[in-house]
């Protein structure tokens, strides 16, 4: 085994702790990759916060990162040793299944294997996050980083970016398309770019009026707020398309009644039961959907588009051992818009540990 370092959190506890970790032994097809920057997503926190044993415990978080391969399994011809890598949240899949098939690995029938809290197919270990020094990967579930592309502000591409292209490049999303972004956080504000980027006449809505200046930064042409019933019945029927991040359970109608006929609904932020009025889908005979994640090809074609474009995240970046103070920002929603942790701090946790 390798050993290494990263932030963990154990038994009933929701603060994570400095901790000797091990990796597996490189694969033929394995890279070994020097974890640089990780981006904490709100799937972080759900995992992090759940302590009925679901989330599963020791849990190392991280599934959006960016860092350098330092080496490769003998099988590896896609990358050598110094490339710069990126990584998401899905490390393995069955490949044979249709939807893996299809380059749809996220929707694996045999469940695609997670970048932590997962089951490694060979071995049946649990998989540790990225928050953490060195990461080991099969090398079809590693990504080479554009050129030109900040890794700390790339990072959370690989969740949050990629969660959002998908349902963008299902619908057709490109010049002249009226899109609307519900929710201006960590998803929301890369739905902004990616659309704005795709040619989409892209608007946001949010509750409160003083995203008005960032929507405007992020390309956006407007800003509806939701909170002003004026405002939201003078946008009816206007969108072909709504993306909605928002992460806290709420009402779709006000939402469906934006969308445009035979226009669609994603609904991304939020995981659980919805409760639908019919009546909001029959009048325009609008659709619901949903996506979360994505497979290898739309990985890559998100990442080309992203380096073609200059596409990164906003973020804020804090050496890792400011970890505990993230999550706590990001349970207040406290973050534009997205956290990125720099991992170099651990090499000297490791050398004072060994001295
Ligand atoms: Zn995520
Ligand atoms: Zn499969």
């Amino acid at each position: 085994m390798r050993s290494t370092v990263g932030w963990q959190v154990e038994g009933s506890s929701s603060t994570l702790r400095r901790t000797p970790l091990e990796r597996r032994d490189l694969r033929p097809d394995d890279l070994a990759v020097r974890v640089d920057y990780c981006g904490v997503c709100h799937s972080d926190l759900h995992a992090i916060d759940v302590r009925d044993g679901e989330g599963g415990r020791p849990l190392v978080p991280g599934h959006e990162f960016t860092g350098v391969v330092t080496e490769t399994g003998p099988a590896v011809t896609r990358f050598t040793v110094g490339d710069p890598v990126a990584v998401g949240n899905i490390v393995d899949s069955c490949g044979e299944c249709a939807m893996c098939r299809a380059g749809q690995e996220n929707f694996c029938h045999a469940f695609p294997t997670l970048t932590y809290g997962g089951t490694d197919r060979r071995d049946g270990s649990t998989t540790l996050g990225g928050y953490s020094r060195e990461y080991v990967v099969r090398d079809r579930f590693a990504y080479r980083l554009p050129a030109g592309l900040d890794p700390a502000a790339a990072a959370p591409l690989l969740c949050a970016g990629i969660t959002v292209w998908e349902p963008l490049h299902a619908l057709g999303v490109g010049p002249g398309t009226r899109v609307a972004v519900a929710g201006l956080g960590g998803l929301g504000h890369l739905a902004v770019k990616i659309a704005v980027a795709l040619g989409a006449d892209t608007s946001v809505i949010s509750r409160s009026p003083d995203k008005a200046d960032d929507a405007r930064r992020l390309g956006a042409h407007g800003l509806i707020v939701s909170a002003d019933p004026e405002q939201m019945a003078g946008a009816r029927n206007r969108f072909d398309v709504v993306i909605d991040t928002i992460s806290a359970p709420h009402d779709l109608g006000p939402y469906l009644r934006l969308v445009a006929l035979d226009g669609t609904l994603s609904h991304l932020g939020h995981l659980g039961p919805v409760t639908v009025e019919t009546t909001d889908l029959l009048v325009g005979r609008k659709k619901l959907s949903s996506a979360g994640s994505g497979g290898t090809p739309a990985t890559i074609a998100m990442l080309d588009f992203c380096g073609e474009h200059g596409i990164t995240a906003d973020i804020e970046l804090l050496p890792s051992a400011r970890v505990n103070e993230a999550l706590d920002r990001l349970r207040r929603n406290d973050v534009r818009y997205r956290f990125v942790l720099d991992l170099s701090d651990l090499d000297l946790a490791a050398s004072v540990r060994a001295s």
